[in-house]
């Protein structure tokens, strides 16, 4: 059967008569039609004539091509190392090297005329093959793509960065997809006209391919390939030739020489590996391309990134945004989802959610992996802050029973401070956070934690209640913390205790005597008289609240204070809250890590375990940790530094997502979710008049579903403490007529709190109204244009008082509205007359200039002062 008849060889190779009959023709053979015979001689002029026109003489061109790809790209990373955040460029380099061997020559005639008389058995063969090795080509494609460096490197950068990443990556595929496409057609032409039936199977096995993108980068790699699987079928057709059994038209075997260019070297490993592959004896091969979607369990947790869940998902970060997309909503690689969101993508993309991790959850199983805590718990001494307005003798009754009671007798009676320290009375035992002013105590709390059981209100006799004591009930109350009255300074003549009570009534703080349940007890710092009853009154407090903690087992705590020691590194007193901290053993602060390298209590007597309720000094911390910070014993130092790593992570998380916490846009979003019931305001205006009514005002809007929540209504500038009341109550500031300190400003931007300034109460009314109704009412706002300060004030026979001013803040502006604030409160609000810069009149002056500022009716500017520029604006609120 060595004479097919054309006809016969058209059907093998899969072409139309004509075109063959064409072919011949072009080849120098003469056919009279489709079933005149075709010899082997004329089959070779064929094949020869098909080479030619391929563009390749026999002996021509390279025999072995190699790419050489090189990348380079930028990562940036923005790291935060100790306190100072960082940022590194990291250079990525990506290298390729792909080497195309030429297919191996025919070998002889022989071989040739093998091609010619090619069977269709053989070509299906292959053709499976060519599906494997496309299937085997295209994972190989997607690893490539998926670089190990860049991945490695995407992985440390942060979400910012990894976006370039992503962007870099996407190019550096699509570049090397054209590549592999050159590459792929350069070699296309080296292949022989057989080959062709075989690239035209192979094209229909890469349509059905799913891989779209990889297709055609594992084309090249499987058109070699099967030129390997046609040399093995070769090598094992050779000893059978002459026997035709089984193939149509004595087809046997392709023309590839076996083993090829192998030998000649050059050839990528990758290669070789892929060809073992094929020619495995029992034609098995390692890889299985997969026909069914790889379905994930995936872990959602709060506040994850897009970025994030496409990679628990191992999908690319750009179809789950496609996926939220579809789901209507528009979002970046960067952006935090809620765990509803996550959820519904997850499923979407055809994966399993498994579990939520909530925040909670984390921190629980972080505690769940610190060593065992005891479960039997005992009871535990108080810890106890002391609050009150300033001078009313905070400080002098802590000095007092420290200096009385502290047990540092044996020390030489010198206590340091540590910022708490534990008295032994009587009684038991209780301990004293001495940290300064009510913000440090809701500080803490703005952090998540804490420490004070009760609260000691000092109030001098001679003095009553004052604007901080106000402030004082206000930051208890909002910590659920109860209230023991100190009335200081009865030794005092003035002193007027009862005054203290009817005005501590008026705010709710009512007497046990009166029916209410606080403590009142009159003590004097002085002589010292009242304080054992102080001391009683609180352990009594303390029996109420049944505080009850394991005393042995793993310990847990809080920061009081950190400082760094030049000498000692970073120190912190820790207040061990539950179990028991022993030196040696290694805690987690916060981020820090450490092993307790010693550890002293307040007279600095070193110490070697610590149980509940007692503060120790700690020294051995990896660094400064913050006040408020969580503490943990930890087993080993790796999960000490994979916790560190993950509350790290946590805290940037939480910086991202809190950020709106407090902000209006945040409260509008939680209300018409359901999430609160409640808003929480925060009032501070120029006067008590306006605070209440406000207060009252507010009240009156409060409905069955939603209430106005006043956890604050003070008189004055808006502070730090402010700030901090607010952020830990997620409460909404307002400030009436008042303005806030550089420290609140401050305070205020690092926590993400919405300060509102208003000068007519409607306003206030309505913005609270719109956000219990959940509703974004048009908003009339208050644009701050600039600040400035009044350095001295001259007389000028024409506009009368003009305040020598330094510009601080923006721009002062003529024509603009203005108010004179005087320590943070609004005195006077009108209009700027006149804007000089030396002598001459000007429109505008900006930051950092010096002008005089003539106000319009108004003649009591002091130094001192600051006169604020602002405009009025209407913004229409939309939820964007
Ligand atoms: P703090 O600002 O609340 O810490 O108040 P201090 O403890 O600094 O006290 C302010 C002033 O009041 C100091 O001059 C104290 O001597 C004085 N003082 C504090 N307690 C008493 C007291 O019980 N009786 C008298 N007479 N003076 C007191």
């Amino acid at each position: 059967m060595a004479n097919a008849t054309a006809k016969q060889l058209s059907e093998v190779i899969g072409i139309s008569v004509d075109k063959l009959l064409d072919q011949l023709s072009a080849a120098g053979v003469t056919v009279a039609g489709a079933d005149d015979p075709i010899s082997d001689e004329d089959k070779l002029k064929l094949l020869e004539s098909l080479r030619t026109s391929h563009g390749k003489a026999e002996a021509g061109g390279p025999k072995k091509i190699t790419l050489n790809r090189k990348s380079k790209s930028e990562l940036k990373v923005s790291g935060v190392s100790g306190r100072n955040a960082t940022t590194k460029t990291i250079n990525v380099e990506v290298r390729k090297k792909r080497t195309y061997v030429r297919p191996s020559e025919v070998e002889t005639e022989g071989e040739a005329l093998a091609v010619v008389e090619a069977d269709t058995a053989p070509i299906k063969e292959s053709v499976e093959v060519v599906a494997e090795v496309l299937a085997e080509a295209v994972e190989k494609a997607v690893e490539l793509v998926i670089d190990p460096v860049a991945l490695a490197a995407a992985k440390e950068a942060e979400e910012a960065s990894a976006r370039e990443a992503e962007e870099a990556r996407l190019e550096m595929e699509k570049e090397h997809a054209e590549a592999e496409k050159q590459a792929y057609s350069k070699s296309l032409q080296e292949v022989e006209a057989a080959q062709e039936i075989i690239v035209k199977k192979m094209a229909e096995a890469a349509a059905a391919s799913a891989a779209e993108n990889a297709a055609k980068a594992a084309l090249e790699e499987a058109s070699r390939a099967a030129a390997a699987a046609v040399a093995n079928e070769e090598k094992n057709g050779k000893g059978k030739r002459g026997d035709d059994k089984g193939t149509r038209y004595g087809r046997k075997e392709l023309h590839v020489k076996p083993g090829g260019k192998q030998g000649a070297g050059g050839r990528k490993q990758k290669f070789k590996k892929s060809r073992r592959q094929v020619s495995d004896p029992n034609n098995a091969h390692g890889f299985a391309m997969p026909t069914t979607p790889i379905i994930r369990n995936v872990e959602i947790s709060d506040s994850m990134t897009v970025g994030e869940l496409a990679q628990k998902m191992a999908v690319k970060a750009g179809d789950v945004v496609r996926a939220l997309m579809q789901m209507g909503s528009m979002s970046t690689i960067n952006q935090v989802l809620d765990v509803d969101t996550a959820t519904l993508v997850v499923e979407e993309m055809g994966h399993n959610v498994i579990a939520v991790v909530t925040e909670d959850d984390f921190e629980n199983k972080l505690f769940e992996n610190v060593a065992e805590a005891s479960e039997d718990k005992v009871s535990r001494p108080p810890v106890v802050t002391i609050m009150g307005h300033v001078d009313h003798g905070k400080t002098s009754l802590l000095d007092y029973i420290r200096k009385s009671r502290v047990t540092s007798g044996e020390a030489g009676g010198i206590t340091q401070h540590i910022g708490a320290y534990h008295v032994e009375t009587d009684h038991g035992m209780i301990t004293f956070l001495d940290t300064p002013g009510h913000a440090a105590f809701s500080a803490m709390r703005a952090r998540g934690a804490q420490a004070t059981d009760i609260v000691v209100l000092v109030v001098a006799a001679d003095d009553g209640v004052m604007p901080q004591t106000r402030e004082a009930i206000d930051h208890a109350r909002a910590a659920n913390v109860p209230l023991v009255i100190a009335v200081n300074k009865m030794d005092k003549e003035n002193a007027d205790p009862d005054r203290v009570k009817n005005e501590l009534a008026a705010l709710e703080v009512i007497p046990e005597d009166w029916g209410g349940e606080n403590m009142f007890v009159h003590v004097s710092a002085i002589t010292g008289d009242g304080v054992e009853k102080l001391l009683e009154a609180i352990l009594l407090q303390s029996e109420l609240l049944e505080l009850k903690s394991p005393n042995t087992g793993s310990a847990k705590g809080i920061v009081v204070e950190a400082t760094l020691d030049k000498g000692r590194g970073p120190v912190a007193t820790i207040l061990v809250q539950s179990g028991e901290l022993k030196k040696g053993q290694l805690v987690l602060a916060g981020t820090q890590y450490g092993r307790v390298r010693a550890m002293y209590d307040e007279s600095s007597t070193a110490i070697t375990s610590a149980g509940p309720s007692i503060p120790v000094v700690v020294l051995g911390l990896s660094g400064v940790p913050n006040a408020g910070d969580e503490v943990f014993v930890v087993e080993n130092e790796r999960k000490a530094r994979e916790f560190a790593e993950a509350r790290e992570s946590k805290i940037r998380e939480a910086k991202l997502t809190d950020q709106h916490k407090t902000k209006l846009q945040g409260m509008f979003d939680a209300m018409t979710e359901g999430e609160v019931s409640e808003v929480n305001v925060l009032i501070k205006a120029d006067v008590q008049g306006s605070a209440e009514a406000i207060r009252e005002a507010l009240h009156k809007l409060s409905t069955d579903e939603v209430r106005a929540n006043i956890i604050s209504c003070g008189v004055g500038g808006l502070s730090e403490s402010d700030i901090n009341l607010a952020s830990a109550s997620s409460a909404m500031v307002v400030g009436f007529n008042v303005r806030a300190d550089t420290a609140a400003k401050r305070a205020a931007e690092s926590g993400g709190v919405d300060i509102r300034y208003y000068s007519i109460i409607y306003e206030v009314i309505d913005i609270v109204k719109a956000a219990m109704s959940g509703m974004l009412a048009p908003e009339a706002r208050e644009n701050i244009l600039g600040l400035a300060t009044v350095k001295e004030v001259y007389s000028s026979p024409k506009f009368g008082d003009v305040a020598g001013s330094m510009v601080i803040e923006g721009v002062v502006r003529k024509g603009q509205p203005i108010r004179v604030l005087r320590n943070n409160v609004v005195i006077y609000e009108g209009e700027l007359e006149s804007l000089r810069r030396f002598k001459d009149a000007v429109e505008e002056v900006r930051m950092g200039t010096e002008c005089g500022i003539a106000v319009k009716n108004y003649n009591d500017v002091r130094p001192g002062d600051q006169i604020e520029v602002f405009e009025r604006v209407e913004i229409a609120r939309s939820l964007a």
